[in-house]
């Protein structure tokens, strides 16, 4: 029985490679500052579950541009950010900023744990640019 569920010495390649895989978060710039403030609250139930499924599973995410799998279940997700007229570019901004903050790009697979080690010394710039104009700035301030 165990044999079935274990795999092969040739398949754990294979296995590892899969659980990476499933693992490997999508997450725009922004969102890698942002995420660490979750506090449960949310647009709707279906975001604010995808926010806890992604922090509850998150190991390893690669930085993308535009889209990712927070807005991946985001009411304003319309192919693009539809919060606002203009959210869209400022959104990217937004995004441009963290990632140069950060010091990391598009397309770099980072460990989790260790981007929240960078979030503390990038704070306190981020916090008097981006969260002066964030409709969420109550929430992380509670
Ligand atoms: S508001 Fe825009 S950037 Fe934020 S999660 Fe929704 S689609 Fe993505």
């Amino acid at each position: 029985m165990i044999l079935k569920v274990i795999p092969w010495r040739s398949d754990w390649k294979n296995f590892l490679a899969k659980k990476i895989t499933i693992n490997m978060l999508k997450l725009r710039g922004h969102h890698l500052i942002c995420l660490n403030f979750f506090r449960g609250h949310g647009y709707d139930k279906k975001f604010v579950e995808n926010l806890q499924n992604i922090l509850k599973n998150i190991e390893e995410l690669e930085v993308v541009e535009g889209l990712d799998d927070v807005c991946r279940a985001c009411p304003h997700n319309a192919g693009f950010c539809n919060y606002s007229r203009d959210s869209e570019k400022e959104v990217k901004a937004l995004d441009d900023f963290a990632l140069e903050l950060l010091k990391v790009k598009i397309g770099m697979r980072l460990k989790w744990n260790d981007l929240r080690m960078k979030i503390t010394g990038v704070m306190e710039k981020w916090r008097k640019i981006a969260c002066m104009k964030c409709d969420w700035k109550g929430v992380c301030d509670a």
